[in-house]
């Protein structure tokens, strides 16, 4: 008798394994997905080996259900990486395989997606519909319809006819019209399209891209360009390039970079239209692009974190946007980093990957100065643009009633006065981050987290930022009746107290309240761009990428919090914040200027920062954190634990690092458990326990024989636990 395939099957459970299950009749092959009996359900997943053996007796093995695909989904490179991801992230493979698909494949949908298109038949045509008219006159609608269009999708009806679905029903009982399910035509990515030549190319940027140019196979470049320095021009210079040789390009943005201009500038500039993939799209869309990227179709395709999941099927250059971006790393569930995993893509494949940033983290200059990245400098901006000049306003000699000094009203209304726009950053949404009340003092907290409600005036509510919790604005203490102040600032309350100022200006606030309706934010960019609007007010969304040609003075309202951050990377994302939003200012002809209001005029991050630029500041981090042994000089991961009750979390923790003592496992150093500086969040206590190390296998050897421990232990059940490798936030 012949013996059966065993099919390996990565199902998505949080359990460190694939599945046996014999494949019976079927042919299947690696990367594709199949049905699966798992318990009492039936769970899609995806086949990872074929084998003729399992550990487990065959009479023990379950039948595949269901082949879902013909063709493998996945390349066994495509497999390799995800098995490194797993591998890497500790996360199990069944829950990595299904996130890196989009969510209809996922579900068990087919790759093509399908539609049910409505005809008329050959009865149907010949029907005298003013009779039908009388009886049934939504039936009679329905095939007048069909007269016209001869054939539609039925979903087309919504729009058209309300209360089709039993005339519909009636109708093909009858048989006067047949539905028929057929194949969605995918999207076209046109190319070809009219290109519009680019600007000719400065000095430093020929330079840069003669550079890259030179690289073949797997190398990583990281371009360091000053803001306005010109780094878009050098990515579509690559991209054309590597399309003439009809490769496939990746380029990753961060979640807030992918603006409707970005794509348009692109597709002028290539003469391609580019797939793109992000989070707002809907279901069908993303698989839709998911597919062309894997036919091979869409040979360009923006995206953000997820798309480097794609199983790209020529892809020849991987590019990452503003790569110091901490919207790469997911922040729950499979805790990856895209431009970690960009890296690893190119070398499996032996592409090209290049890194721009004005910000670069600390990580990838290290690896420039271990020459293990080349870098590539553009220091000056394009043409006659300069760097804006930044300066403090000190707070501790100018009162901010309305939370902007007496020097920035000024400085404000001098922009205005010569038609010059003007930015003002906070990132702080909301009317005022704390509701404290006039007579007790009482403040309005969070009731699931140990958080201040934040005021939001303009919907009348009170918000927690942590866990989403909202109730209504309350004006009357709830302990002692007095009324409640807002206290302290958020863009709304700026937005307010600018239009208080300026009377006869426009404002306009950009921040993630504001933008949430589909089209505003797009709306607000371009009235941003024309200049349109004079005053800007707004979160890290103004900050990062755009280029709005006539600002010339950026407010920073608050940077302190930044200076005293408890995470060793603090003053990193302090740089660079204020030098992405400081580089929106004088990007073209007229100079531009920063003013920065701060408490802490003397703290040496500023000198730092306004004497040096950003090498000094990355210079003193490499220092400090050589001395600290932090990242890049070590190798962290967290476990994390979070339950309903304080001691169940610790516990657990408190067994883990009992665990990890005795693992046998050299040099990697165990601190904590710790609780979370915001120990309760949405209603659960949080604790964790660090783990570091100067070798990279020995954090690995560790965080493998704690997983397995851990997955099997009773103590897991009372809580919610994980592990955040290179993890970029501490607490
Ligand atoms: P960065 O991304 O480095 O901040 P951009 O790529 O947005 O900079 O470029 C800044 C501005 O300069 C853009 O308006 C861009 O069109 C323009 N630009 C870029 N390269 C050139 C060039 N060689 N000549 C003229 N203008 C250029
Ligand atoms: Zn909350």
């Amino acid at each position: 008798m012949k013996q059966q395939a065993i099919v390996r099957v990565a199902i998505n459970v949080p359990i460190s394994r694939l599945f046996d299950y014999l494949a019976g009749d079927h042919e299947i092959k690696p990367g594709c997905r199949v049905r699966v009996p798992f318990g009492s359900q039936n769970l899609v997943g995806v086949v990872l080996e074929v084998s003729d053996k399992s550990d487990l007796p065959t009479k023990k093995l379950k039948l595949v259900s269901k082949v879902l695909d013909s063709i493998p989904l996945y390349s066994a490179t495509d497999l390799r990486l995800l098995r490194f991801v797993s591998n890497y992230y500790h996360h199990p493979i069944g829950e990595v395989a299904t996130i890196a698909l989009p969510a209809l494949l996922r579900q068990g949908k087919p790759l093509v997606p399908m539609f049910k298109q409505l005809m008329a038949t050959k009865l149907g045509e010949k029907c005298d519909l003013n009779t039908l008219k009388k009886r049934a006159p939504i039936q009679s609608k329905i095939l007048a319809e069909l007269k016209q269009t001869k054939a539609m999708p039925l979903s087309n009806l919504d729009k058209k006819i309300s209360g089709w679905r039993s005339p519909v029903k009636r109708l093909v009982e009858k048989s006067l019209v047949e539905i028929s399910v057929l194949p969605k035509k995918s999207t076209e990515y046109l190319f070809d399209l009219p290109i519009q030549e680019g600007p000719p190319l400065t000095r430093d940027q020929n330079a840069a891209l003669a550079k890259l140019r030179t690289k073949k196979g797997f190398q990583v470049s990281l371009i360091h360009g000053v803001t306005g320095s010109g780094k878009t021009e050098i990515y579509l210079n690559l991209i054309k390039n590597a399309l003439k040789s009809v490769q496939q390009i990746l380029v990753l943005v961060p979640e807030i970079g992918l603006t409707p201009q970005i794509l348009k500038h692109f597709q002028e500039r290539l003469g391609v239209k580019p797939a793109v993939y992000h989070s707002g799209l809907t279901d069908t869309e993303r698989l839709c692009a998911w597919r062309s990227a894997r036919s091979g179709k869409a040979q360009v395709l923006i995206g953000t974190r997820s798309a480097i999941f794609i199983p790209f099927n020529c892809l020849g250059l991987i590019i990452v946007d503003e790569e110091h971006d901490s919207s790469y790393k997911q922040q729950d569930s499979l805790r990856y980093s895209a431009r970690d995993l960009a890296i690893l893509r190119g070398k499996q494949k032996n592409i090209p990957v290049v890194l721009g940033s004005a910000t670069p983290s600390v990580e990838s200059l290290m690896h420039c100065r271990e020459k293990t990245y080349s870098l590539i400098e553009l220091p000056k901006r394009v043409g006659k643009a300069v760097l804006p000049k930044m300066k403090l306003i000190d707070l501790t000699h100018h009162g901010r009633p309305d939370g902007l000094s007496g020097p920035v009203v000024e400085s404000i209304k001098k922009a205005l006065d010569t038609n010059g726009q003007v930015l003002v950053f906070l990132n702080r949404r909301g009317f005022a981050p704390t509701l404290v009340c006039s007579g007790c003092g009482h403040v309005s907290e969070c009731a699931q987290c140990d958080s201040r409600m934040t005021v939001h005036a303009q919907t009348n509510m009170l918000k927690c930022h942590h866990c989403g919790a909202q109730r209504p604005y309350e004006k009357q203490c709830t302990v002692c009746g007095a009324t409640c102040n807002p206290l302290g600032h958020g863009t709304e309350r700026l937005e307010e107290s600018l239009r208080r100022s300026f009377p006869s200006q426009r404002v306009t606030r950009i921040d993630s309240d504001s933008t949430r309706l589909k089209g505003t934010l797009d709306k607000a960019l371009m009235n941003a761009t024309s200049g349109e609007t004079k005053i800007l007010v707004g979160t890290q969304m103004l900050s990062k990428g755009h280029h709005f040609p006539n600002l010339i003075l950026v407010i920073v309202v608050n940077a302190d919090q930044g200076l005293f951050s408890t995470d060793f990377r603090g003053a990193e994302r302090l740089a660079q914040s204020i030098i992405q939003v400081a580089g929106r200012a004088g990007r073209e002809l007229r100079q531009g200027k920063v003013l920065i209001q701060t408490a802490f005029p003397a703290h040496p991050f500023w000198q730092q920062l306004l004497t040096g630029n950003y090498y000094a500041v990355m210079e003193n981090e490499f220092e400090e954190r050589e001395k600290s042994a932090w990242p890049p000089f070590s190798r962290i991961a967290l476990l994390r634990a979070t339950a309903i009750r304080r001691n169940d979390a610790h516990n657990f923790l408190e067994y883990a690092r009992i665990l990890a003592d005795n693992a046998g496992v050299a040099g990697v150093r165990v601190l904590g458990p710790v609780n979370a500086p915001m120990e309760r969040k949405a209603g659960r206590y949080r604790a964790q326990l660090l783990l570091q190390s100067s070798k990279r296998q020995n954090l690995h050897e560790m965080l493998l024989k704690l997983r397995h421990k851990l997955e099997g232990s009773a103590k897991a059940r009372r809580v919610r636990w994980s592990i955040d490798v290179d993890p970029i936030e501490l607490f």
